[in-house]
């Protein structure tokens, strides 16, 4: 198993080396050359298996030998051993044929610890190996920095940095991040906004000379390793409600694609997956792409379900490399277009698209609406990123007949504004939180200046 960037200019790279590289040299996203086939028997075979064992079965291809099995399926237990269900991500059945799939068990809440517990636990073993040392750096407005410092702060070999906007996140999510006070996390408050934040990031991996030749990690959606964990509970649900045998649909709160992209994998893995359906708040780029062909940037909006606020999702290109049968001069003369001016794609590929994604786009208000709606019929409260995937679901799906999987992509106590503004009290958080408006913050406050970050980084790091 190689894997090659979607854009076609870039050298192909082993599992170890695209895990440990971010974006390929080319601009591209890597994906696998060929994609790995579950056969109807394997999926059959994974009925009442625990979740880790599916991991471990739906991911093996993919590392390719490159960790011994023994060691890979000790890190996929100990990844999900921090999951505070049983079931890891368990199926709550909202109606005769809808279903949650609750990915917000993990550590911080939101289902990017799915991908993250286990990133931090690889990379940390190939660092190990290669006796190296490597650096983290990302920008965050609140999921996945918290969901990043909790996958690698028990990572010998890694070293954290990760910038927020200061006075910019919810409390409950700085919180998330600073009271991690293990020695190789350093949280970084910046007085600017958080694109301040993401372009030092960007400037970093773009010149490293800062490290002296330390290596530089990205952790964000990029990285090869997160859509390949998030391909496994696509299966593992898709088997509890009965594939093999039948088929399903899945609805996916979506942003940067990398969710949805994994679910794409998994149907084309063999999962028999009847559709996709992308679900997107305001920010609607995908929505637009889908269902009018308008692929264009618009301005950013500040909606209800902040980690879903986007202006361009960087894993779509993932999919446009299939949707364009895999022509890489294609794929980067369509985005070399769209960063100038509004575009749209070519007509094969956009029917292609449609064969098995829908999509659907849901304002603030609708998302109140829904999460009073959802409430009433089924006494769950959705955090507002679920329930542009529950509406979603209702408004475009294909048919009532098969079994519908809403994807909960976050625990509704992290975002008590949306749930407190449809009118519920709140929610509390899960009991191994209760503390966390009490326990001690750590973190530094830096202006936003390229030089400044990067003397930090440089002396800090171990
Ligand atoms: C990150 C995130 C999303 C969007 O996921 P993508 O993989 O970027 O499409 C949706 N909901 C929540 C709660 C998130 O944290």
């Amino acid at each position: 198993m190689r894997y090659i960037s979607t854009r076609g200019q870039a050298p192909a790279l082993s599992f170890e080396e695209v895990v440990l590289t971010g974006m390929a040299s080319d601009g591209g996203l890597y994906v696998p050359e060929t994609v790995p086939q579950l056969s109807k028997e394997e999926l059959a075979d994974m009925a009442g298996c625990s979740y880790a064992e599916i991991a471990f079965r739906v991911m093996k291809p993919f590392v390719n030998g490159e960790i011994d099995d023994d060691t890979f399926r000790g890190l996929v237990k100990d990844a999900y051993a921090t999951f505070s269900h049983d079931a890891v991500v368990p199926l709550n059945q909202l109606d005769a044929n809808h279903f949650l799939l609750e990915l917000f068990h993990g550590p911080t809440l939101a289902f990017k610890d799915v991908a993250l517990q286990l990133l931090g636990r690889v990379l940390d073993h190939f660092l190990n190996k290669r006796g190296e040392r490597a650096v983290i750096m990302g920008a965050t407005s609140g999921d996945t920095g918290s969901a990043a410092i909790e996958g690698c702060r028990h990572c010998d070999n890694l070293d954290i940095f990760i910038l927020h906007p200061h006075n910019r996140v919810s409390e409950v999510q700085r919180r998330q991040m600073t009271t991690v006070l293990a020695d190789n996390v350093f949280n970084v408050a910046i007085e600017g906004n958080f694109d301040d934040a993401q372009a030092m990031v960007k400037a970093s991996f773009a010149n490293q000379d800062f490290l002296n030749g330390t290596r530089l990690v990205a952790v964000n959606s990029i990285n090869w390793a997160r859509i390949m964990a998030q391909i496994v509970y696509y299966v593992a649900s898709a088997v509890a409600v009965g594939a093999p045998h039948r088929e399903v649909s899945f609805s996916v709160p979506s942003a940067n694609f990398g969710n949805v992209f994994a679910g794409y994998m998994a149907y084309q893995m063999g999962l028999p997956v009847k559709q996709f359906i992308i679900a997107t708040n305001a920010n609607d780029i995908l929505h637009r792409t889908l269902a009018a062909n308008d692929f264009s940037k618009q301005e950013l909006a500040a909606t209800l379900a902040p980690s879903m606020d986007i202006v361009v999702s960087s894993n779509f290109e993932r999919l446009l490399f299939d949707a364009y049968e895999r022509d890489g001069h294609a794929v980067a003369a369509l985005l070399e277009r769209f960063q100038e001016e509004p575009t749209a794609l070519a007509e094969a590929p956009v029917a292609k698209l449609r064969e098995k994604f829908a999509s659907h786009s849901v304002d603030d208000a609708t998302i109140l609406e829904v999460i009073r709606e959802a409430h009433h019929r089924t006494q769950e409260v959705l955090d507002p990123h679920t329930a542009t995937g529950y509406r979603a679901a209702e408004r475009a799906r294909a048919d009532a007949a098969t079994p519908m999987i809403t994807l909960a992509t976050a625990h509704p106590a992290k975002f008590a504004e949306a749930v407190v503004k449809a009118g519920f009290p709140g929610v509390p958080l899960p009991p191994h939180m209760d503390d966390l408006l009490e326990r001690e913050e750590r973190y530094t406050v830096l202006p936003a200046e390229l030089d400044a970050v990067q003397r930090f980084v440089a002396e800090q790091r171990r």
